[in-house]
């Protein structure tokens, strides 16, 4: 059910957050063994639910009052497991909540349960848990997208109203894309960090995944908004569902050239061009725009990920959290531990960071990928200059069979061409459902000017009403 419909009909009294949470529970029991989208159910929803129950009856007024949401197993749920699908946190249980989702309990929402990702939010398939790859809803053969897969998918078979993952390179807009779900990244900074696990800390966003642009924007307006516990927060307040009532006349947008010259399917290119005609009906320009620095993209956001990430994994060495396997002394345990408790591709991270750190290869490699970053945030600055919103695929490709890209990790790292950009400018940027290829459902990516979050859901409205929400399905998978 969309979260707007279950507000309703709670504030109508025609059904109550125990009975809708009980349908999902039951939902998630039946389909979750196939998908494996859940990691873990939360064993307090019901509970939880009745707590919300009694909010509404004493008159509270809530905007997420009985909505059922799914939670990305790296986001701090007090009480409740948070692994990040790693074996090093398998028996992690925070001592307090992340930001996000004080927020949504406090505004009624009843968190379901923690879903499968790539261990540690790195890659794009969910297929590097250390837990089992979770499935995609539309095609049980192929992945989900990642690393946000476990949500997408979730959210795509209806198993959670919504969901929130989070975003460092791609992870909410590509498994969106993958899934047919919206997946949005807003701009550095707009949504709180406080208790996500840190991957790559400048990149690092947590975004909502939905089946409606109003489900998107109360999710946004809940979730949005300063928060004095991370240092990187603005101050900017949150005005999504204003933005959706108004009407945006004239705008342009810029067509990114270069993410349009090759390697898109046949699909990409179909969704790409309707999204076009469709609101070209609405007096919407499109101007091409060039983005020359977009080539060195890739490149350079795997230099200063896997460098951040270097940095932030360094807590885990059996100490402090979750795992600790003994050796003979503290450096042996630390070894013993990391080797036990990290997969491959954690490894291959932590190593290349390490090395593009090093002293003798910081200019190189790390200062090289700094500067690339700077050209791309003028390039983007330069691109806004003629367009108000920008447009490129959110993947060259739709949803790819399980086991394809696995063992060939540059062509895993490939698959976020068109979204790592967007992290390492620090703009806002949103996966809108715009078609479908041989069954399997493909995005399209909208993306703004630092702060205009708003508008590109203004947009993406003016898109849902106009093709009125035909690549908006449960799949069935
Ligand atoms: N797929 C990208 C990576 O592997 C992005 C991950 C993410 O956004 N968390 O790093």
């Amino acid at each position: 059910m969309l979260a707007s419909e279950i507000v309703q009909n709670v504030k109508r009294k025609q059904i109550s957050p125990s009975e809708i949470t009980e349908e999902y529970l039951r939902r998630v029991e039946k389909h979750n063994p196939r998908l494996r989208a859940f990691l873990r159910v939360n064993p307090r929803a019901a509970e939880e639910a009745g707590e919300v129950q009694a909010r509404v009856s004493s008159g509270e007024d809530l905007p997420l009052a009985g909505v059922p949401v799914a939670l990305k197993d790296n986001l701090c749920t007090q009480g409740l497991e948070t692994t990040c699908a790693s074996k090093i946190l398998e028996t992690f249980v925070p001592p307090y909540s992340a930001t996000v989702v004080d927020r949504l309990c406090k505004a009624g929402a009843i968190v379901l349960g923690k879903t499968n990702l790539d261990e540690f939010a790195m890659g794009s398939s969910t297929e590097h848990s250390a837990f089992g790859p979770t499935k995609n809803p539309w095609d049980l053969t192929r992945v989900p997208g990642g690393s946000s897969g476990g949500s997408a998918a979730a959210v795509a078979a209806d198993l959670a109203s919504v969901a929130l993952g989070s975003d460092t390179g791609g992870s909410v807009r590509q498994p969106a894309s993958f899934c047919g779900v919206y997946g949005f990244k807003p701009t550095y900074g707009r949504v709180s960090r406080y208790g996500l696990v840190a991957f790559a800390s400048s990149l690092d966003q947590i975004g909502p995944f939905s089946r409606s642009i109003q489900d998107l924007a109360l999710l946004m307006d809940v979730i949005g908004g300063f928060d004095p516990r991370d240092s990187t927060s603005l101050e900017a307040a949150p005005r999504f569902r204003e933005a959706l009532r108004e009407k945006q006349a004239g705008l342009t947008i810029g067509i990114v050239k270069e993410s349009m010259e090759a390697g898109n399917t046949r699909g990409v290119v179909a969704a790409l061009e309707n999204f076009r005609l469709t609101l070209a009906k609405e007096h919407v320009r499109f101007v091409e725009v060039s983005i020359p620095s977009l080539q060195y993209a890739l490149a350079a956001y795997y230099l200063v990920a896997t460098s951040e990430a270097s940095s932030n994994l360094a807590r885990y060495d059996g100490t402090l959290f979750g795992l600790r396997v003994k050796g003979e002394d503290t450096t042996d345990t630390m070894r013993k531990t990391r080797e036990a408790g990290f997969g491959p591709e954690v490894k291959r991270r932590i190593l290349m960071g390490t090395f593009a750190l090093s002293s003798g290869y910081y200019d190189a490699y790390y200062g090289k990928a700094l500067k690339a970053r700077s050209k791309l945030k003028a390039d983007f600055e330069h691109a806004f200059a003629q367009a108000d919103l920008l447009l490129t695929p959110t993947s060259p490709f739709p949803a790819f069979k399980l086991g394809d890209k696995l063992n060939d990790p540059l062509s895993m790292y490939l698959s976020d061409i068109d979204t790592v950009a967007i992290n390492l400018a620090g703009l806002p940027a949103l996966s809108i459902p715009a078609g479908f290829e041989d069954g399997l459902p493909v995005g399209v990516q909208l993306i703004g000017r630092p702060l205009h979050d708003e508008r590109i859901f203004s947009l993406a409205k003016l898109f849902e009403d106009a093709s009125s929400g035909q690549f908006l399905r449960v799949a069935q998978g």
